[in-house]
């Protein structure tokens, strides 16, 4: 069999493009070079891999655990079935996380806290783009600190990894800028049994009735694990952002911002602690 006979066949089940990615990933080639060899024989190895790969994916496994990794804000990152797969609107609250980290430009290494980091897309990205900031990654999953700690490692990332779930194994300390991406799919959506979430690990998507379960969660703990001054920014779903906004300011937060991703949703929320926060959780400490 030669390439173009193998790509023709795949074809059949699977969109051409994926079955381009599919098979340049087992050959190690991009599609300009497959393009190029159209006629070249398929040694029979790649051939079964190939026909096992192109399955599974008609079957529905996202093409990110197939490959084993996802791009992220430029870089590759290593995916498993351990992990939520980056997904572009995600870029959004690493760009505000960003822009925060300029705005209170007089620290010197303001601390940054991501929480349930999953492949670590969001904390690594951080770290690397802010050499001066100083990350900590928490995950309640072993199995994703795992992933995301192999990312980091061979992204060249300088953080520290903590397993926790949430805000649990930080007692005590305080952060400048805390973000997540946490899961805030309603248990009983229906998209939880469509496409790509199908395989993702459910405790990384689903949060409750109404998805909020977390976020409820994460907005009131905060406060306490913020500098003054410091900065809360979560991404949420689509249709999310008013109850976001109630969550935070019930929580104390002000100056609460809200940030359309590129396809004009409101996909990010956050907030600055209060003083009455801040003074509170001193108090109380
Ligand atoms: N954005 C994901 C989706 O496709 C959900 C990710 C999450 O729950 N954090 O619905």
């Amino acid at each position: 069999m030669i390439l173009a006979e193998a790509l023709a066949w795949a074809r059949s089940l699977i969109p051409a493009a994926e079955a381009r990615l599919l098979l340049g990933h087992l050959l190690g080639r991009n599609g300009a070079w497959l393009e190029a060899h159209r006629d070249d024989p398929l040694p029979a190895a790649v051939a079964a891999s190939f026909e096992a790969l192109v399955a599974r994916r008609g079957a529905g496994e996202p093409v990110a655990y197939l490959l084993g990794q996802r791009e992220f804000y430029g870089r590759d990152f290593t995916v498993t079935p351990d992990v939520l797969i980056p997904r572009p609107e995600t870029e959004l609250l690493v760009d505000l996380a960003l822009a925060k980290v300029r705005e209170v430009g007089q620290i010197s290494a303001p601390r940054i806290l991501d929480l349930g980091t999953g492949s670590g897309c969001i904390a690594v990205t951080l770290a690397l783009e802010c050499a001066r900031a100083a990350v900590t990654a928490v995950d309640a999953s072993p199995a994703a600190l795992a992933v995301a700690r192999d990312n980091g490692a061979r992204l060249g990332a300088k953080l520290e990894f903590v397993a926790s779930s949430w805000f649990v194994e930080l007692a005590g300390r305080r952060f400048d800028l805390i973000v997540s991406n946490p899961p805030y799919v309603a248990a009983g959506d229906r998209h939880l049994g469509e496409g790509d979430l199908r395989f993702e690990p459910l405790s990384a998507l689903a949060s409750g009735a109404d998805g909020l379960d977390d976020i409820r969660h994460i907005a009131a703990a905060a406060p306490a694990h913020l500098a003054p001054g410091g900065w809360l920014l979560l991404e949420h779903g689509y249709d999310q952002a008013e109850a976001v906004a109630a969550i935070l300011a019930q929580s104390g937060f002000v100056e609460i911002e809200q940030h359309r991703d590129l396809a004009g949703v409101i996909r990010v929320s956050g907030g600055a602690v209060g003083a009455a926060g801040n003074e509170f959780n001193t108090c109380s400490a």
